[in-house]
């Protein structure tokens, strides 16, 4: 019954059901999950005498006199075509109510009826009035809408508040209590979690604030109970492949760790430590490595990826752009030095004969690593034996993307790495399925970017003070807020930033980056970029993932009131990786927005990504925020990981000791959850059909 379609809802036809399935809602069992958003309390039933303006109350009285008066056409700009118009009294006095463009209330509100309206009193011509109120006449029953506490719901299209609440009504009536729970008796049990008929009254109709609370929060349980349990499943499943194991090769190691001009931190030591014994095992790996930019990540894979290669398997990486693929060949380059692995690269500009060789390479084992872009997941690359798959800045590549290169071998070990750190048990619980390193510390001796936040007021002292740093062979950024690389329009304004920096700077060489420039003109002025005959560079955010210029100390952003914390985040972190001092400057017009001027304080008073990712948190809210990072778990509508870390420790327990107990679901006691399982990962498998492109 539950996953009948809402088609079957008296109320509910064609037009209105293609409305609720843009807002997710298909079966009537979803229609009962769709919470409202707030609620609002119109019980208090007030004396017409005591209203008071702006102040939502509930009036109940009789309606003294009604009338209805067309308006003519083009009499008004507003579109009005009828005002219908009541006398309300009460025994303290009487108020005006009024309606317009409803000319059907005419017939149904008739004088010297008892009626109740609810509404926010405003002010007219020294009068109180109701515009629009909700309105119920007690002798035809239990109201829905006044009288009560009420649930107010996100709209779309024709839907009205009054609608939804009378179509959920009908959801209930028609399901009279068959609706399982998913949540087990024992845990109910133990937890004193009301049962899911009661609670989902007390969601979309409550009877006092306290069950509308109770009711909450056993929903919010429910959300992170299933998160967790899909997670422990997926681990369970983990724990059952098979994979190879790789070989400990201590010589090797020494040589890797003498190919390095530093030495590890002790949080790299540690991270390459807990894959050397993952690796060990016969299952997959599944870890996610987690560390500030600049921190480091990089070395860590590469001892996996060496791992790997000595055990006589191959290794793929796959990252976001092509010139991380150049950069990150040439640091395994060097560091394998020696080692006699064959190392190639793939991205989706090569041309077929020269990607054509690589797939061979790949299929008959001749290449042991390859680096790549999303090219390595096409259908075209096989490998003769997969090992390992590396990804690197993560959230760059959708949830499908990422599951794509492992499957493409038999249960390889798998490590993901990201640079958007978040405290450790929020990351276990939407990663969960993962193991996690986390590298803390930044390389010893690196200075942290001095921030500065100016406004457009003080751009010709900055070009001086940028103009010092380079005269001091220092190297600079100035990035531009290109929002759509393909817009022609952009571009040019880019071109006319550079024209108007070279005139600025006519002592050095100034050059341009961004993303329509080929493959080689991007390497070549990247090498330029290192060799430092460049000075400074003009571009877009396509720097902000992973280049790494160790002389380029300086980066300013044009407008930064139009990124994201994140990506302010990151782009900084192009900077720091140097000896010297690095400057990060922020030039924002005279006058932003509340929220962008927050985002740029934030950035400019820390330099900690863990801060900057709660503040991120914060300010663009959860459901934004963890969709970016989930790994594939359905979203959360009504738990915030954040908010409810207690619940979610919680959750995660339970969860845990259902999967020990019973990994397969099969005891009698799990069923419910079974079946609430197939419920939700149909629900949310489409998301997963993100397309893979280029
Ligand atoms: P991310 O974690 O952002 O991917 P990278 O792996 O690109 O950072 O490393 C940034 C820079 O730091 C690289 O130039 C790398 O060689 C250097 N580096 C890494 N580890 C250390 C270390 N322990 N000491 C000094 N420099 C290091
Ligand atoms: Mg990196």
């Amino acid at each position: 019954m539950d996953h009948l379609s809402i088609r079957y809802l008296k109320g509910v036809g064609p037009k209105k059901e293609a409305i609720f399935n843009e807002l997710s809602v298909h079966t009537v069992r979803d229609m009962l999950y769709y919470f409202p958003f707030r609620y609002e309390d119109r019980r208090n039933v007030r004396k017409i005498t005591e209203l008071k303006v702006n102040e939502p109350a509930v009036i109940k009285g009789k309606i003294l006199a009604a009338k209805l008066s067309r308006i003519p056409r083009f009499a008004n700009a507003k579109r009005i075509k009828s005002i219908f118009e009541i006398m309300l009294g009460d025994e303290t006095g009487a108020v005006e109510c009024m309606w317009f463009n409803q000319e059907y209330l005419a017939r149904q509100l008739l004088a010297g009826e008892e009626l109740m309206v609810y509404g926010k009193p405003t002010y007219k011509r020294n009068k109180l009035r109701i515009v629009f109120g909700q309105y119920y006449r007690p002798d035809k029953g239990d109201s829905l809408d006044v009288g009560r506490i009420v649930g107010i719901y996100s709209l779309a299209g024709s839907l009205t508040q009054k609608f939804i609440r009378k179509i959920v009504r009908g959801a209930f009536e028609q399901l009279r209590n068959s609706l399982a729970d998913p949540i087990p008796f024992y845990i109910r049990k133990e937890k004193d979690i009301p049962n899911i008929m009661w609670s989902l009254e007390a969601m979309h109709f409550p009877n006092s604030w306290e069950d509308s609370q109770r009711s909450r929060e056993r929903f919010i349980f429910e959300e992170l109970f299933f998160s967790q349990i899909l997670v422990y499943l997926r681990k369970a499943k983990h724990r059952l492949q098979e994979a190879t194991s790789f070989t400990f090769d201590r010589e090797m190691i020494s040589v890797l760790r003498r190919n390095l001009d530093f030495t590890l931190t002790a949080s790299q030591e540690e991270a390459i430590r807990q894959i050397t014994s993952d690796t060990a095992q016969s299952y997959p790996m599944h870890r996610l490595l987690q560390g500030d930019v600049g921190c480091g990540k990089t070395v860590v894979a590469a001892f996996a990826i060496a791992l790997c290669a000595r055990s006589g398997l191959q290794a793929a990486l796959m990252v976001p752009t092509e010139i991380l693929v150049y950069q990150h060949k040439e640091t395994l380059e060097k560091m394998f030095s020696g080692l006699g692995f064959r190392i190639e690269i793939l991205t989706s500009s090569f041309a077929a004969k020269d990607a054509e060789r690589i797939y061979e390479g790949l299929r008959s084992g001749a290449i042991d690593i390859v680096i790549g872009t999303h090219a390595l997941i096409q259908k075209d690359v096989l490998f003769k034996r997969l090992g390992l798959a590396v990804i690197d800045e993560q959230h760059k590549f959708g949830v499908a993307q990422r599951m794509l290169l492992p499957k493409k071998g038999n249960n390889p070990h798998c490590l993901v790495m990201s640079a958007t750190p978040i405290p450790r048990s929020l990351a276990l619980s939407l990663y969960g399925d993962l193991d996690i390193s986390i590298i803390r510390e930044l390389p010893k001796g690196r200075l942290l970017p001095q921030t500065k936040w100016i406004k457009e007021s003080q751009r010709a002292e900055i070009y001086r003070f940028i103009g010092q740093q380079l005269r001091q062979g220092r190297q600079a950024y100035i990035i531009y807020p290109v929002i759509e690389e393909s817009e022609d329009e952009d571009l040019q304004s880019l071109e006319t930033m550079y024209v108007n920096i070279s005139r600025q700077f006519s002592d050095f060489s100034v050059d341009m980056f961004h993303g329509k420039l080929t493959a080689k003109q991007k390497q070549e002025t990247i090498r330029k970029f290192r060799e430092k005959k460049i000075h400074i560079l003009v571009a877009t955010t396509i720097v902000e993932v992973g280049v790494n210029i160790e002389n380029a100390t300086v980066m300013m952003v044009e407008n930064p009131e139009r990124f994201g914390l994140a990506q302010l985040h990151q782009l900084r972190g192009r900077i720091q990786r140097s000896t010297h001092q690095p400057y990060f400057i922020l030039i924002s017009a005279d006058d932003i927005s509340e929220n962008a001027s927050r985002r740029l304080k934030a950035i400019s008073s820390t330099n900690d990504g863990f801060l900057i990712a709660e503040d991120d948190l914060r300010l663009r809210g959860p459901g934004d925020f963890f969709g970016e990072l989930q790994h594939g778990l359905p979203n959360l509508k009504i738990a915030n990981p954040l908010r409810d870390l207690e619940v979610l420790k919680q959750a995660r327990l339970y969860a845990y000791r259902v999967i020990k107990n019973d990994h397969s679901l099969e005891k009698l006691e799990h069923r419910s959850i079974k079946d609430y399982l197939e419920v939700l990962t149909s629900a949310f498998q489409p998301q997963h059909a993100e397309s893979v492109t280029n």
